[in-house]
């Protein structure tokens, strides 16, 4: 019998159940997981801080393993038909409709109303659909790739690599920009490395605590700046004193505080651009000032939420290219392992920032 790692509802330590095997649909296929990851969203997805979620949830919702079981015949974006045994990934958002108004008109399919995601609004009463499990039930029309880079590189980027992509493309930044990347954790890494890629000229960061400040600065950050020892205007100028007085051409947002956002716009140089991407749990409201802060800035701000099968092709294209993976390899070495059973300690962990980022792997013992 599988086991899955569920959180029964919110405030409630993760507990481990033993569940039946699912029989499978036309089109269906059964994944053993190797890993998976834990990042910021599980632990508000524990701390009951979403809302709409259907507890009792196995969180986990980008994963790798191996195809154990397939019925009918499975295919991927490129047509190739996928054998039990092949070792792949998934997109976590499924049934996004490409039907609706949003997905059809304003072409967001981040923002279609009938999409579920993966360990997140799918439940246990769904099925298998979280990765802190032994097996993951992959609904018929999931979208699956096949990952012939290694899994703990591909988990370095996990999934803040293609939320990174999303904030990057968001943010049309040029070439020989000075990026301000506000925030260290995975989604804040990850966008110092694709604007990089992207051809920024230099990237800046502002976060902590000090563990994380170094592996951006091995991601390739220029320089960065540990924010708690410093107030608003001390980053401010901070900021100013390495781009000429005038900020940076482009701040992305990737920290989860509402007044990062209003910090981003003012970091940000005339006529630049902001990229809000830290902003998916209700952290409450924060306020500016629209004359000085935005309008007389003539400052472009934009939102992006999620990321759709574009962004996590691409991303998965760039873990398996060995030269283009190359600083997610080096990130590797930072991850840390738990068992399914070790799941409240790795929540723990990632929610104080003591470690980059937890991995879940159910074979572990
Ligand atoms: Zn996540
Ligand atoms: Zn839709």
């Amino acid at each position: 019998m599988p086991r899955v790692a569920v959180i029964p509802g919110p405030n409630s330590p993760v507990e481990i159940r033993e569940v039946s095997e699912p029989q499978l649909e036309a089109g269906s296929a059964l994944l053993e997981v190797e890993l998976s990851e834990v990042c910021g969203t599980d632990v508000y997805l524990q701390q009951g801080r979403l809302q709409g979620v259907p507890y009792p949830l196995v969180p986990g919702h980008v994963s790798v393993g191996r195809l154990s079981k397939i019925r009918g015949q499975i295919s991927d974006v490129e047509g190739r038909i996928f054998r039990e045994g092949d070792r792949v990934t998934f997109l976590d958002v499924h049934r996004a409709c490409h039907a609706c108004w949003y997905c059809l008109v304003a072409r967001a399919a981040t923002r279609c109303p009938h999409r579920k995601v993966y360990g997140i609004t799918y439940g246990l009463d769904d099925g298998l659909c979280g990765g802190w499990a032994d097996q993951i039930y992959l609904k018929p029309n999931t979208r699956v790739i096949r990952l012939d880079a290694d899994a703990e590189t591909f988990m370095a980027g996990g999934c803040a690599l293609p939320t990174a992509l999303h904030a990057v493309d968001r943010s049309d930044m040029a070439i020989g920009d000075t990026v301000l990347v506000l925030g260290s954790g995975p989604v804040g890494i990850n966008s110092i490395m694709l604007a990089l890629m992207r051809g920024a000229l230099r990237v800046l960061c502002i976060g902590g605590p000090d563990n994380r400040l170094e592996a951006a600065a091995r991601a390739g950050a220029a320089d960065v700046l540990n924010f708690a020892p410093h107030d608003e205007s001390e980053r401010c100028a901070w900021v100013r004193e390495r781009t000429n007085g005038r900020g940076a051409d482009v701040t992305i947002e990737a920290t989860g505080a509402p007044d990062a956002v209003v910090q981003a716009m003012r970091f940000t140089r005339d006529a630049g651009r902001v990229v809000v991407v830290g902003q998916y749990t209700d952290h409450g409201a924060t306020s500016f000032n629209p004359h000085l802060d935005l309008n007389q800035k003539h400052l472009d701000v934009r939102g992006c939420w999620g990321s759709d099968f574009a962004h996590f092709y691409r991303g998965v294209r760039i873990i398996s290219d060995p030269v283009r993976a190359a600083p997610w390899t080096a990130l590797a070495t930072r991850l840390s392992p738990y068992s399914l059973e070790q799941a409240n300690a790795a929540l723990a962990e990632v929610a104080n920032g003591s470690v980059f980022k937890a991995l879940i792997l159910p074979r572990k013992s």
